[in-house]
């Protein structure tokens, strides 16, 4: 086993198991390997775990994550809204039952403005231009367009993964220039939702979490008194980080949560009817999702062992390290034959692509693994299969299971 093993996975006749079955169970319902496989009950956890910590904040999904369809529509299901990127993730939400989608995303094109606009969705209008093409197309088909604009904030989320806020930015209209975008709202057959503002991503610095949204909800309250009307909803983003590596620590949600309460208990009178929504992605799939890769090859080189499997970066770039990290470093990843042995060798355990960055784990302390063995990646659940160049080299996609 490496690194950081996230809790909870069981052990039987030595071997992995997720969600009840072993790894090589999963592989034979699925028929092949490389195997996406995740696990509703931890899923359900994380909704679980965010309701305890925040009470009467709404919770949006964002589909990017994650958007198996099977895990999209039972997701639907528990959350209160779906949050989409374009106008094939809004078709997929739709279909899914989404409640409530809201559309975030530079660059919407007519169509997808049109179909988000005749589906009900919440438009979050990303710049003035935005807001008259969605004005123009509604007012061609004798509709009102629900509208949110989203801000980019003049602050950031300290220490992201991937920073989304502050400064020049393709994402949102710049905060000082949202009231004058507000009067210019008036008028336009557009009915206005309310504030998105989202800073960052991938964090697990609670007080920066923190921190960030105190200055989110002030500055919504700040823009609400431009407003045409107050905002019936302000979405706070996410923002929220999962531990990938030794020395991470899971963010503590409750201290999260305690704070938010404390501000928003606070808020100013434009934001008493408001409600607050936060949307979460790899928050809530990433550690339900393991990818399962089967060692083909067994071999030496340079003195070291590297293990080279059927899965690989096309599939799950992420593990490769090559999806918004600048040092490379490994994922948790384990022997799922022998998940129970003790670690006796240094492998590096390598992808079917033809190119030196399909790397899964390097050096990593493995038991004796032989060709045949199934090799484990954890938090494989978020960013996973949809962030991956599948069509690179020509390789089959994975299975996926909603277990
Ligand atoms: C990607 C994205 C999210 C989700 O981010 P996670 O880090 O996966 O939680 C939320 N909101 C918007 C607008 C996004 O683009």
């Amino acid at each position: 086993m490496s690194g950081h093993v996230p809790p909870g996975f069981g052990v039987r006749d030595g071997a992995l198991v997720i969600a009840g079955r072993t790894a090589e169970q999963w592989v034979a319902e699925a028929g092949d390997t490389p195997l996406f496989v995740y696990d509703r009950v931890r899923v359900a956890a994380k909704v679980s775990a965010f309701r305890a910590a925040f009470p009467g904040v709404r919770l949006h999904y964002a589909m990017k994550a994650n958007p198996f369809a099977p895990l999209l529509a039972w997701m639907a299901g528990l959350v209160d809204g779906v949050d989409v990127a374009s106008g094939g993730e809004l078709a997929a939400a739709v279909a899914a039952g989404a409640r409530e989608i809201s559309f975030a995303g530079p660059a919407k094109r007519d169509a997808e403005l049109a179909a988000a606009i005749e589906a009900g969705a919440t438009i979050n209008l990303e710049s003035v231009g935005e807001m008259r093409r969605a004005a123009a197309l509604a007012a061609g088909k004798g509709l009102r367009a629900r509208v949110a604009v989203r801000v980019n904030p003049p602050f950031e989320l300290k220490g992201s993964g991937m920073r989304m806020g502050g400064g020049a930015k393709p994402f949102g209209v710049d905060a000082d220039a949202v009231p004058d975008m507000l009067r210019a709202m008036a008028g336009l057959p557009l009915d206005f939702r309310g504030f998105h503002i989202f800073a960052g991503s991938q964090n697990l610095d609670a007080g920066a979490i923190i921190a960030a949204q105190r200055e989110t909800v002030a500055l919504a309250a700040a823009l609400a008194a431009q407003a045409p009307c107050p905002p019936a909803l302000v979405n706070l983003g996410g923002g929220f980080g999962v531990p990938y590596f030794p020395g991470d620590v899971a963010l503590d949600v409750g201290l999260v949560g305690a704070a938010l309460a404390e501000a928003l208990s606070a808020r100013p009178a434009v934001l008493a009817e408001t409600e607050f929504a936060l949307e979460l992605g790899r928050w809530l799939v990433a550690d339900a999702g393991v990818y399962l890769t089967r060692v083909v090859d067994r071999k030496m080189s340079g003195g070291q062992l590297f293990l080279a499997c059927d899965g690989g970066l096309h599939h799950q770039l992420a593990a490769s390290g090559n999806f918004g990290t600048v040092i490379r470093r490994n994922y948790p990843l384990a022997n799922a034959t022998r998940f129970a042995a003790e670690p006796e060798e240094v492998a590096n355990v390598v992808g079917c692509l033809c190119t030196p960055l399909d790397r899964l784990g390097d050096r990593v302390m493995l038991p004796r693994t032989e060709e045949g063995d199934l090799i484990a990646l954890f938090m494989a659940g978020a960013y996973g299969r949809t962030a991956s160049p599948g069509a690179f080299l020509g390789h089959p996609p994975p299975g996926e299971i909603f277990a």
